[in-house]
C-alpha cells in the first residue's frame, strides 16, 4: 500500500471472507450476528455488504471481479492483513482495482471476538481518509 498524503473520502463497501467458518483463529467471531450488526448499524452508510467463504479461490476471485470498482474503497475483515495482501491480490487485479488504501482497508478477524471486529469494521466505514490514524 503506498503511503502519500490526505486522499477524498470515498464510499465504502464490506467484503467478509470467513474462511469457510472453520478456521480456528476465528473461532469467537460469530459471523451471522456480525452481519446482522453490519447491516443494520452501518447499512446506511455503505454501498454495499457481502459475505463469501473463500475470497483466495477461484470463485472468490469471480466475485471480487464483480463487485470491486474503482470508485470505492472496500473493507474486507478476513485473515491477517498481511496474508490478505499476498491471498487477495489476484482478486484485486482481476478486478482491475488498486490494491492500494484509496481502495482497500484490510481488516484481520484473526483472535478477535465479535465485538472488536464490529468495531473495527465501523471504525473503517466511518473513516472519511482510508488510512488516517
Ligand atoms: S482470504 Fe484469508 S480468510 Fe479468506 S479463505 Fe483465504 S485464507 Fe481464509
Amino acid at each position: 500500500m503506498s503511503d502519500t498524503g490526505p486522499l477524498p473520502a470515498k464510499a465504502k463497501a464490506v467484503l467478509f471472507c470467513t474462511c469457510s467458518g472453520s478456521c480456528p483463529s476465528m473461532e469467537k467471531v460469530d459471523f451471522w450476528s456480525l452481519a446482522e450488526r453490519v447491516r443494520l448499524e452501518l447499512g446506511e452508510g455503505i454501498e454495499y455488504m457481502a459475505l463469501h467463504p473463500r475470497l483466495c479461490e477461484e470463485d472468490g476471485e469471480r466475485l471480487m471481479a464483480r463487485v470491486l470498482r474503482p470508485d470505492l474503497t472496500v473493507v474486507t475483515p478476513a485473515c491477517a492483513e498481511k496474508r490478505q495482501e499476498k491471498l487477495l491480490r489476484d482478486g484485486f487485479a482481476r478486478a482491475g482495482v488498486p490494491m492500494d488504501r484509496e481502495h482497500w482497508i484490510p481488516i484481520s478477524m484473526a483472535q478477535e471476538d465479535t465485538d472488536a471486529v464490529f468495531a473495527k469494521i465501523r471504525a473503517a466505514v466511518d473513516r472519511p481518509d482510508p488510512v488516517a490514524g
